[in-house]
């Protein structure tokens, strides 16, 4: 590298980073800028694709598109980086647990993209962060379901005794918070994927499993409107899941979850997707937030900081296209739709403050969610067009495999799905995730920032 040539650091490979990366690398020859990526893992995350990889119906290496194989030119630096020097231009980066004893170093840059996503949101609620999981990680995917297959397996060999028959049906009941796409998605799913493979167990069926999908909120499924979230509330309760709004949790242990109206119920499995939070490292720089989002102009800079920009789910994009006239935007909602295009979006004005190409600001109508809900069925609303049953089910498994970001993930995903459908399930358990790498500070890293949970 030619002394004197820009450094770009960006953080994160998730959506963001990764699109921004990829238009960098397609605008700016190597002598026009150094690109470093910093990011925990060497993989960019299709997260929506997570449940199907608690279901094992995807490989867990399937959704992982490798950073270094699409970004070839970036120097990967694998950790998180805590903290940001702004006067300074420098970033303090933790190196990855799994690189060995704990390294901090400091990366130098000339323009700084901060897109370091999101983490479950937890609320303060006691238990919560020892005795719920999430589904954000891989991690989180492959423990919950060899979790569930265990539960099955310790229930079905519970004796007929009165304390038996209560274990048995504790070890049974599945409850899960947040009717947005990943809690509902789980239940669904797993639900159905449970169904699959009933014949490993003698005396228990999938039938037999309660499941309790909880939210605050009035409907499930916000994000594809009342309708539509509707259909998903009939469907759910129709497959006999029992879905409460209007409640949270108030509080967990090892074997019991309280609901906010006061209802105890005994269960070993709390799955967490009460919605999520923009990532730690943001409230430690000092800078102006919304909503724990970092504040951003519609260009995706920063105000008052020079050559610095954010985007996705940690920062608090102005969502021009739903605004309405005169009234100040929203934020743009975090899905990875928006990050995708964010970091393009990103990619071009950073390469603008190096005099290539011109900035814009960033403008994206939404083209609607995807939800896929187990065997035949799922709701979608491609470009505002409601859609349900084996029809949606097509358009949604068409949107991930457009979506995913590399030839080789969309043919082995596409791949598992095919044989999904002709060969015997997978029912086999790896038990390669500790429950204390479950928990949601180790699994999704914020325990580097010096979070005090678990
Ligand atoms: C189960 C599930 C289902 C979903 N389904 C959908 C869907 O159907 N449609 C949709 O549009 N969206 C969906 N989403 C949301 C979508 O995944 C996110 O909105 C999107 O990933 C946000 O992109 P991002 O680039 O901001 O963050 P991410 O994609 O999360 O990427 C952030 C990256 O930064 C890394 N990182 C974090 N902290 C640091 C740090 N300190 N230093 C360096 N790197 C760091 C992370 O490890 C990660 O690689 C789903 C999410 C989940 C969990």
């Amino acid at each position: 590298m030619v002394e004197g040539t820009p450094r770009i650091v960006v953080v994160g490979g998730g959506f963001a980073g990764f699109y921004a990366l990829r238009y960098l690398h397609r605008r700016l020859a190597a002598e026009q800028a150094e690109l470093v990526l910093v990011n925990p893992t060497d993989y960019l995350l299709y997260s929506p694709l997570l449940p199907e990889v608690a279901t094992g119906v995807i490989e867990a290496r399937h959704i992982a598109v490798s950073l270094r194989r699409a970004l070839p030119r970036a120097r990967l630096v694998l950790g998180h980086v805590t903290g940001a020097d702004l006067a300074a231009r420098t970033v303090t980066v933790t190196s990855a647990p799994a690189s060995g004893p704990t390294e901090v170093t400091r990366e130098r840059w000339d323009r700084l993209v901060l897109v370091p996503g999101s983490i479950t949101r937890q609320f303060d609620i006691p238990g919560v962060a020892e005795h719920a999981r999430g589904l954000k990680t891989l991690v989180e995917a492959v423990y919950l379901r060899d979790h569930l297959m265990h539960q099955l397996d310790a229930a079905d060999a519970e004796p007929d005794t009165d304390e038996g028959r209560a274990r048995r049906r504790e070890r049974l009941t599945v409850v899960a918070v947040g009717a947005g796409y990943t809690g509902t998605e789980f239940v669904a799913q797993t639900q159905r994927w449970l169904r699959t493979i009933e014949r490993r167990w003698n005396r228990t069926g999938a039938g037999d499993i309660r499941w309790i999908l909880v939210d605050l909120a009035p409907t499930v499924l916000p994000e594809l409107g009342p309708d539509l979230g509707l259909l998903a509330l009939d469907l759910l309760r129709d497959r006999g899941v029992d879905v409460r709004l209007g409640v949270s949790v108030a509080s967990a242990d090892d074997r019991t979850v309280t609901l906010t109206d006061g209802t105890v119920v005994a269960t070993r499995t709390l799955v967490w997707g009460a919605g999520v939070t923009a990532s730690p490292l943001v409230a430690g720089l000092g800078l102006p937030t919304s909503k724990g989002r970092l504040q951003v102009d519609a260009d995706l800079s920063v105000p008052g900081v020079p050559n610095l920009w954010a985007a996705g789910d940690a920062a608090a994009v102005p969502d021009l296209a739903a605004a309405l006239p005169a009234a100040t935007p929203p934020p743009t909602p975090p899905t990875a739709q928006h990050a995708q295009r964010q970091g393009t979006a990103l990619g071009r004005n950073v390469a603008a403050s190096l005099g290539v190409g011109t900035a814009r600001p960033y403008r994206h109508r939404d083209l609607g969610l995807v939800a896929d809900l187990g065997g035949r069925d799922a709701v979608a609303k491609p470009l505002g067009v409601p859609l349900t049953g084996p029809l949606a089910k097509v358009v949604t498994r068409a949107y991930h495999l457009y979506a995913l970001p590399a030839m080789a993930n969309r043919l082995r995903v596409a791949t598992d799905w095919l044989w999904q459908a002709v060969l015997p399930p997978e029912s086999t358990q790896l038990d390669v995730v500790r429950p204390e790498d479950a928990r949601l500070a180790a699994a999704q890293g914020t325990r580097v920032y010096g979070s005090p949970a678990g």
